[in-house]
């Protein structure tokens, strides 16, 4: 059975045709040779979208969230609706395909297709998942980076488009290497207006004292998948949980936190800013604990 695995969606929305009238939902191709059209406005302006899910166990973490989310973003960037059935039956089989193994994950992606021809591209990519085990107990060093936004983006200026999972991760990478020049492994974005938003890869989230807490939606942030989990383990510790929105300094000052995302999952936060940052060893593993065993 293969390491990796690419389905081809034949109708990804039910709002535009189908690529083939005959044939089936999706299709298993080769991922190691390519499938994309060159004029594919996906790969040419970076328009469209995506999810990645854990997997574990041959089961996919939170789908009915991610497949929200996928809707959600489609929304948002005026692309026709996913027909979120196809792209689970796409999602399932998806795993099924792939050689069985402890952590995998998949990557959803829709894109607009080829200009002109008004009918979206859909694939799902399967592989397995790289081995997170050592982040997830020795942490991130991480360092603040102002985003350019008002923490009111969202409602300010829809077309931008923030709180979409859209394909245009250049400034996500590009951010990534900010952080390695500067001695850290990875980020969190700040507003212009100062305060705290969430990881390009990542929500944030923090512990104080019984309370774990995150700065919550409506930020231009996205709405985190993983972040939802942990709210209900935290719960089920009798922790409270809730958002606030906070400043960097005000985060500086909690007991605990971490940038916590599908596959990763929560990254403890070792140092912010180049200042060591409490960690609670306990509670990241207890988290981590959760979040594998979850997996539906
Ligand atoms: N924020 C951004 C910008 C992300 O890219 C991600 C995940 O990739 C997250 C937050 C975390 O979302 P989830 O926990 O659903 O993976």
């Amino acid at each position: 059975m293969p390491h990796h695995v690419l389905a081809m969606l034949n109708q990804p929305s039910a709002d535009a045709p189908p690529h083939d009238e005959d044939a089936p939902a999706f299709e298993f191709v080769d991922p190691e040779r390519p499938q994309l059209s060159a004029m594919d406005l996906g790969a040419t302006r970076g328009d469209g979208i995506f999810e990645s899910i854990s997997v574990g166990d041959g089961k996919p973490q939170a789908l009915d969230h991610h497949l929200r989310r996928f809707t959600s973003s489609a929304r948002k960037l005026e692309l026709p609706a996913p027909d979120e059935a196809a792209w689970r039956e796409a999602i399932l089989a998806a795993i099924d395909e792939l050689q069985p193994g402890a952590e995998a994950w998949v990557k959803a992606v829709l894109t607009r297709g080829v200009e002109g021809d008004s009918r979206p591209t859909g694939w799902v990519y399967a592989a397995h998942a790289p081995d997170h085990s050592r982040t997830r107990i020795d942490g991130v060093r991480v360092v603040v980076l102002d985003r350019g936004y008002r923490h009111d983006v969202e409602t300010t200026s829809p077309w931008l488009l923030a709180g979409a999972k859209t394909l245009s991760y250049a400034v996500n990478r590009a951010v990534a290497r900010e952080a390695h020049r500067r001695g850290a492994d990875d980020v969190i974005f700040s507003s212009s207006d100062g305060y705290v938003l969430e990881g390009p890869t990542s929500t944030v989230v923090f512990q104080r004292g019984n309370a774990l807490l995150t700065p919550g939606t409506g930020l231009g942030i996205l709405d985190g998948t993983t972040q939802a989990n942990l709210f209900h383990y935290a719960e089920s510790l009798g922790m409270t949980t809730g958002f606030e929105l906070l400043t960097p300094a005000e985060l500086a000052k909690g007991d605990a936190a971490w940038l916590v995302s599908s596959v990763r999952l929560a990254a403890p936060i070792r140092s912010l800013d180049g200042v060591d940052f409490p960690m609670n060893p306990v509670l990241s593993a207890g988290m981590n604990e959760y979040l594998l065993s979850l997996r539906h």
